[in-house]
């Protein structure tokens, strides 16, 4: 896809991968309009990016309300005409077992993470087929979409279904001109591994950071939206932020798949 002069409307927009998408893709010259249920991460984000009024915009909205996400589309259209990049990529993250995490964490994590997704999917879809100039959808997943781990059963239920949802949309629009990937990144540092924390407190980030060992690893949320960029370009299906862990983990669940198979069906040599 050429992306000189398109319209991205990016979700989760107020922080994190979001916000790195919005950075990367103003400075590839794209206009950009974020939402987010966090107004004030709107305005900070507003703030931060110092982007002209005719190239940014932000707006209210809730993924897991349809409605809510219809009135922020149709604000972003008036302000732009049209929009040919969708990025469902609002979530949250929910830890716990299967078997007893509570209903209404279970409950939040789906409305947010595959609701919001499929949300976008509907309210963006029809819009970016009656302009006829095709675009491109890409849904946030995880690496967790793709390798499940103990403990994470909410959160891997949540991603594996954009996986499949991606893959499916993929098809369906295949004859659209409408491109879609689905992210799965490994570690990105952003906030959603401290959400209790005040976005503002650098002191208690900083010192949570360095608790969470495993964020020595992360790659920055406008490294994760360059990658994006060039993801949409190349029209790729499946979006990775490294190429060492994520490998891993793939691999692992494939060698997995492919021994039970082995043992329940040996191969004839
Ligand atoms: P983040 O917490 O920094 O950003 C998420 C944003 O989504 C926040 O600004 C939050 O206010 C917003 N949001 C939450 N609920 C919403 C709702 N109902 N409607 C609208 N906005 C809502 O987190 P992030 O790490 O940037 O996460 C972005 C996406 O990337 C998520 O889908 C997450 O699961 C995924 N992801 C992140 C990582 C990582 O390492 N950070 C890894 C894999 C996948």
């Amino acid at each position: 896809m050429n992306i000189a002069n398109k319209v991205a409307f990016i979700t989760g927009g107020g922080s994190g991968i979001g916000r790195g998408m919005a950075r990367a893709f103003l400075d590839a010259g794209l206009k950009v309009a974020i939402a987010d249920i966090r107004t004030d991460r709107l305005e900070r984000v507003k703030e931060s990016l110092e982007a002209d009024e005719r190239d940014f915009f932000a707006v209210e909205a809730d993924v897991s309300q349809m409605d809510s996400l219809e009135r922020a589309a149709d604000t972003a259209e008036s302000h732009f005409g049209k929009i040919h990049i969708v990025c469902n990529n609002a979530g949250i993250g929910v830890g716990g077992p299967v078997h007893s995490t509570p209903m209404d964490r279970w409950r939040r994590v789906v409305d947010i993470n595959l609701w919001g997704v499929v949300n976008g999917c509907q309210v963006f879809t029809p819009r970016i087929q009656s302009h006829g100039e095709g675009g491109h959808i890409v849904n946030t997943a995880s690496i967790m979409g793709l390798f499940t781990s103990q403990g994470s059963g909410p959160y891997c239920a949540t991603k594996f279904a954009v996986v499949a949802i991606s893959e499916c949309l993929r098809k369906e629009l295949k004859e659209c001109n409408i491109g879609v990937s689905v992210l799965c990144p490994f570690i990105v540092d952003t906030p959603i591994f401290y959400p209790d924390l005040d976005d503002l407190d650098i002191e208690a980030i900083d010192k949570r950071k360095k608790q969470l060992g495993f964020l020595q690893h992360a790659v920055t949320p406008v490294f994760a939206g360059e990658t994006v960029l060039r993801a949409i370009e190349n029209n790729e299906l499946y979006i990775f932020t490294d190429g060492n862990q994520s490998r891993q983990m793939i691999q692992s669940r494939v060698d997995r798949l492919f021994e039970g198979m082995d043992r329940q069906w040996p191969r004839e040599n």
